[in-house]
């Protein structure tokens, strides 16, 4: 019979040299160092669209990781129960857009092989804490995992779960603390920071704290968070929504975007006076000058790439609108071959460039648009001249 382990051989447990860990989530992203985790985003993914405008809100702000549910475990059978792989795709998507860390949970073996290849962290919600046959199969992952505490669970019982999945191979445990049952039901649970302060000293992993579901009310989760840095978390996680009222999910803790990133401003004194750092913010004093300028060209890059994305949609409506001007340009051209007006019309030119210029208000600027739109008309004429060509060949 297998020998039962002892508590000396606890994976988990914090050893005598208070050696903290760190969990790596994807390339310059890790939690558990002196840089923070911030998790921002919807309790469920509900569009393209909505993801899109929360990865643009809080990579601005140097937020490190988005989240957003897909499998979705809800209290009533017949509430939404998420996107599924529909909503994955998004996550994907998402990733790649704005090289963003994206955390799912997973309810089941099955989600969890499917959502492995696009999450960069799988995320065992509290209702599956001890879920010990999914626990052992994440174990076998080579995947970080934000662990939530069970909805009633004591501290043991909540290491013990991290322990199924450390037993299994897979270290990269991040545990969060996001409320317990008790009788008051004045907040939807009750935030333990006592517990993470405990967990602290009891265990080496990363904690971070999800405050929006130990609360259950948007008015008390910047409270919440700012406490939870200050005792020592090593992040948070926040639901946030472009419009919360909307939330498909837990609509009464969900915050806007603004509220979101001013709870990021706030918190950066509070980093700062517990020897922490926001991601996304240069430290002042600290030995790790790779890892700030890691950070930092990540931040840049990631600007980049939003600057792109929206690039790449002005871009897209200019295509359509020249489109557009273009094949009224052609009918111009029938009404003068008609009217036998000729093709060039150099006035007209001359206070269409006027006109255009006008609605740019730098200068330098105004003088490309004049250029590009005498490209613009260049074409006009051409596609006038081909038609009148293409209607005299029909004739003859
Ligand atoms: C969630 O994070 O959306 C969630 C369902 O959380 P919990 O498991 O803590 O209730
Ligand atoms: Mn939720």
């Amino acid at each position: 019979m297998a020998q039962a382990q002892t508590n000396e051989q606890m994976k988990a447990q914090l050893t005598e040299a208070n050696q903290r860990s760190e969990v790596q989530i994807s390339e310059g992203v890790t939690c558990g160092g002196k840089t923070l985790l911030i998790v921002g985003g919807p309790c469920s993914v509900e569009s393209s669209e909505q993801m899109h405008t929360v990865a643009k809100a809080l990579n601005k702000k140097g937020i490190n990781a988005i989240r957003g549910g897909v499998y979705k475990p809800r209290t009533s059978p017949y509430a939404f129960q998420g996107m599924g792989e529909e909503g994955l795709a998004i996550l994907g998507e998402i990733s790649k857009t704005y090289k963003m860390p994206v955390i799912t949970e997973v309810m089941s073996e099955k989600h969890a092989d499917i959502a492995v290849h696009t999450a960069d962290v799988l995320q065992i919600g509290s209702r599956n804490m001890q879920n010990f046959e999914l626990l052992k199969h994440i174990g076998k992952l080579d995947k970080p995992v934000i662990l939530k505490r069970g909805l009633s669970a004591t501290l043991d019982e909540f290491l013990m779960a991290a322990e199924y999945i450390m037993a299994g191979g897979n270290n990269k445990v991040i545990l969060c603390e996001r409320g317990i049952r008790s009788y008051d039901t004045a907040t939807r649970n009750v935030l333990d920071l006592g517990g993470v302060v405990a967990l602290r000293q009891m265990t080496h992993l990363p904690i971070i704290v999800d405050p929006s579901h130990a609360c259950g009310k948007r008015e008390m989760v910047a409270d919440l968070a700012r406490a939870a840095i200050a005792c020592g978390a090593d992040g948070l996680m926040i639901e946030c929504h472009p419009q919360p009222e909307k939330s498909v999910s837990d609509a009464r803790q969900a915050i806007s975007l603004e509220h979101m990133l001013e709870i990021v401003e706030s918190l950066v004194p509070i980093a700062e006076a517990v020897g922490r750092k926001m991601p996304g913010t240069v430290g002042s004093t600290n030995k790790r000058e790779s890892v700030v300028s890691l950070s930092l060209r990540d931040a840049m890059a990631s600007e980049l790439h939003s600057i792109r994305h929206e690039v790449d949609r002005l871009d897209a409506t200019i295509a359509t609108l020249l489109e557009k001007r273009l094949l009224l340009a052609m009918e111009v051209g029938e009404l003068k071959a008609e009217l036998k007006l000729p093709i060039r019309d150099v006035k007209r030119e001359e206070a269409v460039l006027d006109m255009v210029a006008k609605h740019c208000s730098i200068p330098q600027i105004a003088k490309k648009v004049r250029e590009i739109y005498k490209s613009i008309m260049e074409a006009s004429r051409i596609l006038q001249k081909e038609e009148a060509q293409d209607k005299e060949s029909k004739v003859a």
